[in-house]
């Protein structure tokens, strides 16, 4: 039977709660707001598939990248309300066109985000956008696997570590799935960011929320609240408190800061991320509408990819060149030194005081991250040389 005594071994994926036969796993929060599983001890027959199908405890091979390139959607109107280059939209135009079902991450009623299937074109944007705030996977795993059964392709999108989780609770491959795994950075709780919202949106009712507006640029992208008032809050990232909570890994899940998902090798058929650094390595691509890192790490990733290239930009970039600016694609984030304080306070002081009492060391973090950012681009120079 599972049980976390780790709590920075799991990732909340599901792959448990999916599995067992007993339907005896509850994913429930902690303090911090991240979900975990509890067993019913009562229903639980020791079956052992829990622990089975865990992907921390039994982790599979990871995929080889095949082909990598900077890309971008030719429409404009969808790449600029995508966050990076706009492939995903053309990637689930091109499933739900074809009778299938495409999972990913929307935002529900109350402003969770969950894990849902769509089969209409109309629905593709309810999934654009990446939404910073870990996405719950729910029911998902088992709806893709029925639709898998009776031959309906599916596109399951998500972080490296959900992806994971399906392929271990599927444990075998389907031709008709194409898995594509965004790059993630970490994943903070709904409830600290509800904190940050509760606060700051004074009373006013949420109509959408945007993590990556575009309206300035990409790479200085803002954060923008739609109220049903018709008044919006917009504000550059680098200025909004959630946003530099998250970038400086004040409140990401425990599982993050130790992830086994991160590197070259990857967990989908395609990966999708942001090309950091693409006016230094190929200036020709670099615009402010925001560009796609696209990775292509098997033959169904490019079956897929040769579908959709007539509708993208793209052009041939070199692996090692291109992450160099995206450390978060290969190396867990550091945990902030007091991280602890922030989950100490959160639930008797204001957001933002939680994150001053936090923030006390954050110049020694800052540092820390740019020394192991440093030592990175070092080790892979050497890589590249062998
Ligand atoms: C939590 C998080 C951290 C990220 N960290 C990085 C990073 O460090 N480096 C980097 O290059 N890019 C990062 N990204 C962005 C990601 O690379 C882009 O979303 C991706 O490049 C797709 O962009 P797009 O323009 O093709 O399509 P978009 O339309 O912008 O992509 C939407 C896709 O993101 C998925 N998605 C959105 N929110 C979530 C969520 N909370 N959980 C799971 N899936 C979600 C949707 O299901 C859909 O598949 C992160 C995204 C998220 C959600």
């Amino acid at each position: 039977m599972i049980e976390i005594k780790n709590k920075a071994e799991c990732t909340g994926c599901h792959a448990c709660y999916s599995k067992c036969p007993q339907s005896c796993i509850d994913m429930v929060e902690d303090k911090e707001g991240f979900l975990y599983p509890n067993v019913d001890s009562e229903k639980c027959i020791q079956c052992g598939l829990c622990e089975k199908v865990c992907p921390i405890l039994h982790k599979a091979e990871s995929l080889k990248v095949k082909k990598v390139y900077g890309a971008y959607n030719k429409n404009n109107k969808i790449r600029l309300q995508s966050s990076s280059g706009g492939i995903f939209s053309l990637i689930s135009q091109e499933c739900v066109s074809n009778d299938g079902i495409c999972f990913g991450a929307i935002y529900d009623e109350n402003f969770n985000i969950v894990h849902k299937g769509i089969e209409k074109e109309e629905e593709i944007y309810k999934m654009r956008g990446s939404k910073y705030y870990q996405s719950i996977i729910g029911s998902s795993f088992k709806i893709a696997k029925e639709k898998l059964e009776k031959n309906k392709p599916v596109i399951f999108s998500g972080t490296p570590c959900q992806i994971a989780g399906l392929k271990s609770f599927l444990d075998k491959d389907y031709e008709n799935l194409v898995c594509i795994d965004i790059a993630c950075h970490g994943v903070p709780s709904s409830k600290v960011f509800k904190k940050y919202i509760n606060e700051s949106c004074k009373n006013n009712e949420i109509k959408n929320i945007n993590f990556r507006d575009k309206s300035i640029s990409w790479d200085n992208y803002s954060i923008k609240i739609n109220y049903k008032n018709n008044q919006d809050f917009v504000q550059l990232g680098k200025d909004n408190l959630y946003i530099q909570g998250f970038v400086n890994d004040y409140y990401l899940r425990p599982s993050c800061y130790e992830c086994r998902f991160k590197g070259i090798d990857r967990e989908g058929d395609v990966t999708l991320a942001d090309f950091w650094g693409v006016d230094k390595i190929k200036p020709d691509l670099y615009d402010k509408k925001g560009i796609s890192l696209l990775l292509i790490n098997s033959e169904k990733g490019l079956n897929l990819f040769n579908k959709i290239k007539n509708n993208i930009y793209y052009e041939d970039v070199n692996i090692y060149e291109s992450i160099k600016n995206n450390i978060s694609m290969v190396e867990s984030p550091q945990k902030a030194l007091r991280r602890d304080v922030f989950f100490k306070y959160i639930d008797k002081v204001t957001f933002s005081q939680a994150i001053e009492l936090a923030n006390i060391n954050s110049n020694i973090n800052r540092m820390k991250v740019y020394l192991k950012f440093k030592m990175y681009n070092l080790k892979n120079r050497f890589i590249e040389r062998d």
